[in-house]
């Protein structure tokens, strides 16, 4: 049986023809009443992933000490946006606001600023930051605040859509999706010329290359806001420090891959992030950018190892010896899952922009 999500799209081919890739992404997963995101709670071991804020307290924590600290050297503004884009179940926000506690001007401060689409994740993260001064926007633009602010993002841009290129004898091909005998097929046609130039300056023909727009442009919506009222930008994801070919778009359901055309509606669909390609559209808005570092050095750059360990000491004075043992073993564990490099430690990086050249991001 069809989903309405495909019904949708196949509605769509039909009236308009064959649709880019990006078009056919952006509504199987974001339509806002049966895309993928809009009807379900995705995230854990009975869903369909498992991010780094729902392996541990202690992911959300060391970012939280990295925003304090961000706020601190901004000058401790008495009223600032702590934005955070596709916020998930609003557990990466709820442990920041936990551990600011112990700045307690920062809490009475933080305007906390959701950039969220799915009506359905909203109401899991109101219950996570009940209590704090927080406000829903669907898009960057729609903040009309003029405070300094500091934007964070955790496997969001992974969820914004890419578009595929190859050159070949007739010139730069773009990969469409189009609907035939019954079920989606990918076809390459004439590329776009606007999406050309998003390509790195150096490429090989007969190879994919991934190019995202929608990512390079929500980086400069970003990077307006910051430019206007001081702050800095942080996005976490997976993906490669250097631009290359490869297809990496990829459909994932209940932790096993799946075909990106089948299951519409029901898969998530992500590619790895190109922050090479957020580099350069950070440089030609004259942005700072910091390395881009694996997350697992990023995480033990900032002491998450020395969180790890106050943690086992608190389950240690707080619980029964085999309590606090099975305590201890379930932290080494979800230490080694966001640090290790065959884990989350080495695919996933770290990179922040910036235009204030007085800051000193701490981590990398
Ligand atoms: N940061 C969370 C969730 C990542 S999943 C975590 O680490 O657990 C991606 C999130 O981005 C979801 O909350 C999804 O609803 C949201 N999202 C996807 N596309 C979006 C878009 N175009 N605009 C705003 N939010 C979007």
């Amino acid at each position: 049986m069809s989903s309405r999500a495909e019904d949708c799209l196949k509605d769509f081919i039909s009236k308009n023809g064959a649709i880019p890739l990006s078009e056919f992404w952006q509504i199987a997963l974001s339509h806002p009443e049966f895309g993928y995101y809009a009807v379900r709670d995705p995230f854990g071991t009975s869903g369909d992933f498992v991010t780094a804020p729902e392996v541990s307290q202690m992911f959300g924590e060391i970012i939280g000490a990295w925003v304090v600290d961000i706020w601190g050297q901004l000058g401790e503004p008495p009223c600032f946006d702590l934005i955070e884009c596709g916020p998930g179940r609003g557990t990466l926000m709820a442990d920041i606001m936990r551990i600011s506690e112990k700045r307690s001007t920062f809490k009475d401060v933080a305007h906390i600023r959701f950039i969220e689409t799915s009506p359905k994740l909203k109401q899991m993260q109101k219950q996570a930051v009940k209590g704090a001064k927080a406000t829903w926007h669907d898009k960057i633009e729609d903040i009309s605040s003029n405070d300094p602010c500091i934007i964070i993002g955790n496997e969001f841009l992974d969820a914004l859509p890419t578009e595929q290129a190859m050159r070949g004898a007739d010139g730069w091909q773009q990969r469409f999706v189009t609907y035939k005998d019954g079920r989606f097929e990918y076809i390459w046609q004439k590329a776009d010329e606007a999406i050309l130039m998003h390509l790195p300056s150096k490429t090989v023909s007969g190879e994919v290359y991934e190019v995202s727009p929608a990512r390079e442009n929500f980086l400069k919506s970003c990077m307006e806001r910051v430019k206007a009222n001081n702050g800095i930008i942080l996005f976490i994801d997976y993906g490669y420090e250097q631009s290359h070919y490869g297809d990496t778009v990829q459909a994932v359901r209940g932790h096993k891959y799946a075909n990106v055309l089948d299951g519409v509606g029901d898969n998530d669909i992500t590619s790895h992030v190109d922050f090479d390609s957020l580099k350069r559209c950070a440089e030609d808005f004259d942005f700072k950018t910091s390395s881009c570092v694996v997350q697992g050095r990023f995480l033990m750059n900032l002491g998450i190892e020395y969180r790890a360990q106050a943690l086992k000491n608190t389950a240690l004075k707080s619980m029964g010896a085999d309590k606090a043992k099975e305590v201890h073993l379930n932290i080494d564990e979800a230490l080694r899952r966001l640090v290790g490099k065959d884990q989350m430690g080495e695919l996933f990086k770290v990179m922040c922009f910036y235009f204030d050249e007085n800051l000193k991001p701490a981590g990398f």
